[in-house]
């Protein structure tokens, strides 16, 4: 049997983790901050296909939703809400983008201002659309109870950080180790480019009763807890400390998503979290190759790990074992 070392458990370490035992590998994950220690920890859980301003369909979009959906579902329904996420249009371009796309996708219902407003009272009057196949993951309970099904299957898990030549005797090694790439040589040859990217951990306001999460500029997310969610998230490429910073986090944030939703007085911010994201410059395509003989990396998830961690790590998986 294969002895295959992973570095990093976070959604790539262990969608590949997953994949890996499902065809006979003997798995051993290292993180030094034990499961979800990285951005996967951290992330307000959004999931769908129509990242950025104009909400074009991801390269593999489909594909990956597929693939993360039926991880969700072998973790169990807790840890995710499947009840659309509602997009709305902060400028006139937007608009004219939803619309194009409303007419070549049935996952796509478009939506006027007032049933925008009634969906989510107290936002300002925009249209938008409605996402039918949006998800909201529970990301740190997701990561758990994924971790729980890897370990049932045999994985161990060694709580340290690691570097190559710690790890001889295995006869695979993967780098999914997120933003700590940047301690690897291996990750040189990519050209990563990294952002600081903050949420808040917010009270939620009272007339917030959506089960759905949006997205406008800026998005509000769902959490676990009833009473809280996360309002993001800042993209910084000039940060003075990777550390959560609510200062600039609130100033970022709140001017964001003030251009959707009353931002001034009911959203009361409990927490400031932050971490490293890792974009691959050439593109939206997350890394996810052999590097040399039993040397491969997963990285470059950028905004997107929730949609491309499962896909991926099932291709790379075959492609090992
Ligand atoms: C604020 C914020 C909000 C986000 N929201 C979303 C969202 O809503 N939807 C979405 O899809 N994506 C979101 N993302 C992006 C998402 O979090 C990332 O794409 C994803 O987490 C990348 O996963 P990963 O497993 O590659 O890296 P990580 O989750 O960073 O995992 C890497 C792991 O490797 C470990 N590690 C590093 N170096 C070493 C070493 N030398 N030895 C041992 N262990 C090591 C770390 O401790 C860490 O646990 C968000 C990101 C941020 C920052």
């Amino acid at each position: 049997m294969k002895k295959i070392a992973i570095i990093g458990a976070g959604f790539s370490g262990l969608g590949l983790c997953y994949y890996l035992l499902q065809r006979g590998g003997s798995v051993t994950l290292f993180d030094g901050k034990g499961i979800g220690g990285g951005a996967s920890g951290i992330a307000s859980g959004l999931l769908h296909p129509y990242p950025g301003e104009s909400a074009r369909l991801s390269w593999m979009g489909k594909e990956g939703m597929e693939a993360t959906k039926s991880l969700l579902k072998l973790v169990g329904p807790d840890v995710y809400k499947e009840t659309g996420i509602l997009k709305v249009a902060v400028t006139p371009k937007q608009e004219n983008a939803f619309r194009k796309l409303e007419k070549r996708s049935d996952d796509i219902e478009w939506w006027d201002a007032k049933r925008c407003h009634a969906f989510i009272k107290g936002s300002h009057y925009l249209p938008g659309i409605f996402i039918k196949s949006g998800i909201t993951v529970h990301a740190p309970l997701y990561l758990k109870g994924l971790w729980r099904v890897c370990e049932t299957l045999g994985t161990i898990l060694e709580k340290r950080n690691v570097v190559l030549s710690d790890l001889q005797g295995f006869d695979e090694v993967v780098i999914a180790a997120g933003g700590g790439i940047r301690d690897f040589a291996a990750g040189k040859k990519f050209d990563l480019k990294f952002n600081k990217g903050q949420i808040l951990v917010c009270e939620k306001p009272s007339y917030f009763e959506s089960e759905s999460s949006l997205i406008g500029k800026g998005y509000l997310a769902l959490s676990e807890k009833d009473d809280q969610c996360f309002l993001g998230s800042t993209y910084e490429r000039d940060y003075v400390t990777e550390e959560p910073c609510m200062g600039t986090a609130t100033d970022l944030i709140y001017k964001q998503i003030g251009q959707f939703l009353p931002y001034y007085s009911p959203f009361k911010p409990l927490k400031c979290l932050s971490e490293m994201r890792v974009v691959n410059p050439d593109g939206k395509r997350p890394i996810v190759e052999k590097l040399e003989k039993g040397l491969h990396i997963m990285t470059g998830m950028g905004s997107r790990g929730l949609l491309y961690h499962a896909y991926f790590g099932k291709r790379l998986a075959e492609a090992i074992l």
